[in-house]
Formats: C-alpha cells, structure tokens, sequence
C-alpha cells in the first residue's frame, strides 16, 4: 500500500464530474487501498478519487471514532434526504479551512462495494454529513462552492499563497 498525494484546490482535476467505475479488477482494488491508507494517514474521514487524481467515482469514509468502520462507496446514488441544517466542514484538498454549510442531517443511499456489490445505506449525522461531501467531490463539487464569492476568493488566495510557500 502507498500513501498517494492529495491534489488542493483550484486543481482543475477536482473539477471534473467523475465517471462510473465499470471494472473490478486487481488495479481498483489496490487503488482502494492505498486511498484508505492515503485517508488515515492525512488523518481524514473521506476521500474521493478524483482528490488523489483518480478520475472515477469512487470514494472511501470512515466516520468511526476508532477508524475501524471503513466503507467504500463506488458509483453511489441518493435515494433520500431530510433534516437539512447547518454543519461545520473541512475536507482534505482544502487543508487548513473550515466553513458552516448547509448538508442534510439523514441520508438513504445505494452503492456498489469493493467487489462490485450493491448495498443500501441509511446515513445520520457525521457519516451523513460525509456522504454528501464525498457525493460532490466525485460530481466536481467543493464545499466552498456553497459559500459566498467574496470567501471563496479568500481561500483560494490562502491555498495559493501556502502552495507558493511549499
Ligand atoms: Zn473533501
């Protein structure tokens, strides 16, 4: 297994709506675990492929206290949303920023597993939260997107002045 570099924003490639995975070979599951390992060591609760330049739709989470509950989502679909509310984010390609988005507090979803399984998914709270930001990454979406222009501004400035500083 590897720990394979997060690309940050404004990288073009975190903006680009991810197609369906279709093989479920030995490569995607290498790919699978090298993104576990790539989200544990960051330390991060969820990761999108396309976030380690990867352009399928895929994403792997793990919302549980002890990091021993992970969960791959591949091709996911939104079957239901209610309870919509205000929660604090972060995310990975956006290192050293938090901001107050709007997510559903429930979330029913359908996607496949690691080997091509599909499975059902009743989502509340964090593992809710996670959902519909890994949801958008693999759609090309940030959580900034829903902030307003002046902020967005600011923190790509930020992210392009400590890229600058690296
Ligand atoms: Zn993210």
């Amino acid at each position: 297994m590897a720990v394979l570099p997060i690309l940050h924003h404004p990288d073009p490639r975190l903006r680009k709506k991810t197609p369906p995975v279709q093989q479920f070979d030995q490569k995607l599951q290498r790919l699978i675990d090298d993104m576990f390992e790539t989200m544990y060591a960051a330390p991060g609760v969820g990761l999108a492929a396309n976030q380690v330049g990867v352009q399928l739709r895929l994403s792997v989470m793990d919302c549980s206290e002890h990091h021993d509950q992970p969960i791959v989502m591949i091709n996911p679909e939104v079957l239901g949303a209610e309870e919509r509310q205000e929660m604090e984010e972060g995310c990975l390609s956006l290192p050293d920023i938090r901001d107050k988005v709007q997510r559903y507090n429930k979330i029913r979803l359908r996607a496949l597993d690691r080997n091509g399984q599909p499975y059902e998914l009743e989502a509340e709270g964090l593992m809710a939260q996670c959902v519909q930001h890994e949801i958008d990454h693999l759609d090309g979406k940030l959580y900034i997107d829903y902030l307003s222009s002046l902020k967005r501004e600011r923190i790509k400035k930020k992210l392009l002045k400590a890229a600058a500083g690296d």
